[in-house]
C-alpha cells in the first residue's frame, strides 16, 4: 500500500480521463490520493472529487501564487468548506521566490495569516517553499506551527531546514524529482532524514518522476518515487511503503482500513 500525498487532480490535465488515473493507481497499489486545491476556482472540484471517489481526500488553501487574490470572502468561503468530513488539511500556503507570482509582502502576510486560519480549523497544514528556505522557516517558528504540524512538501531546502522542521513536527515529502540524474544533493539529504518523517508524493500533473520525466505525471507513478527512497535508503521498497503509509495516515488523521 502507497499513499500519494500531494497532487492536483482538480488540474485541467485530469479534465478528460479522472476515471481511469484513479483506477490506475488503485491497479498499481495506491491506496489514498490526497488532492490541493490552491485557488478559489479548484476548491469546489477539489471537494467533487473527493466526494466521488473514496481513496481521494482534500487539502485546501491559497498557493503563494495566488496570495494577491485573497480577500475576506475567500477566506470565509475557505473556512465553510474546510469543515467538510474530507478535507484533512490546510494548504498548499508558504512561499515562493522563485516565480513571484504575488508580490513578496503579499505572500508573508497571506502565509502568516493562513497558519492562524488552519489552527484555528484545528488542521494540519501543507507547506510549499521554493527558493525561500530561511523566510519560510521563520514564519513556522514565529507563528509557533508546531501547534499544528503538517507537511514541507516538495521539500528543496538543505539538511539544516530538514531538521528543523522534524523538530517542529513536520513531515518532509519526496517528490519524483528525487529519481532524477543530477538532484544537487537532494538524495543525500534524504539519505540522512528517518524514514519516520518521510512522506512520497507525486506533485501531479507536475514533477513526472524518471521514466516519465517530462510528461504528465499522476499518482500511480509515486511507486517510481518510492522504489527511488528505497534504493537511497538501502531498504526494500515494502518497508518504505509502509512506513511512508503510516506517516501519511498519521499527518493527516485518518485511521487504517
Ligand atoms: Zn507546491
Ligand atoms: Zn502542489
Amino acid at each position: 500500500m502507497l499513499i500519494d500525498s500531494h497532487a492536483h487532480l482538480e488540474m485541467p490535465e485530469f479534465r478528460q480521463d479522472l476515471t481511469e488515473v484513479i483506477q490506475r493507481a488503485k491497479a498499481s497499489g495506491i491506496d489514498y490520493i490526497f488532492t490541493v486545491g490552491t485557488e478559489k476556482k479548484d476548491w469546489t472540484r477539489a471537494l467533487e472529487i473527493a466526494h466521488s471517489y473514496p481513496s481521494v481526500y482534500a487539502v485546501l488553501g491559497v498557493h503563494p501564487h495566488n496570495a494577491r487574490e485573497i480577500n475576506d470572502e475567500a477566506y470565509s468561503t475557505l473556512k465553510r468548506l474546510c469543515r467538510d468530513e474530507k478535507v484533512k488539511a490546510y494548504g498548499e500556503i508558504g512561499l515562493d521566490f522563485y516565480r513571484n507570482l504575488s508580490p513578496r509582502a503579499v505572500q508573508l502576510k497571506r502565509f502568516r495569516e493562513q497558519i492562524v486560519l488552519a489552527k484555528e480549523l484545528k488542521l494540519p497544514i501543507v507547506i510549499h517553499d521554493r527558493e525561500a528556505h530561511q523566510e519560510t522557516l521563520g514564519i513556522l517558528k514565529s507563528e509557533k506551527a508546531e501547534d499544528c504540524g503538517g507537511i514541507i512538501h516538495c521539500f528543496s531546502g538543505d539538511d539544516h531546514m530538514a531538521k528543523e522542521c522534524i523538530e517542529m513536527g513536520f513531515y518532509i515529502s519526496v517528490p519524483g524529482t528525487v529519481t532524477f540524474k543530477n538532484t544537487g544533493g537532494f538524495q543525500e539529504i534524504i539519505k540522512g532524514l528517518p524514514l519516520e518523517s518521510l512522506l512520497i508524493e507525486t506533485d501531479a500533473p507536475f514533477l513526472a518522476p524518471v521514466p516519465f520525466r517530462g510528461k504528465r505525471n499522476e499518482p500511480s507513478y509515486v511507486r517510481y518515487t518510492a522504489q527511488k527512497v528505497a534504493e537511497i535508503k538501502k531498504v526494500s521498497l515494502e518497508k518504505v511503503a509502509e512506513v511512508t503509509t503510516e506517516n501519511a495516515l498519521r499527518v493527516y488523521r485518518l485511521k487504517f482500513g
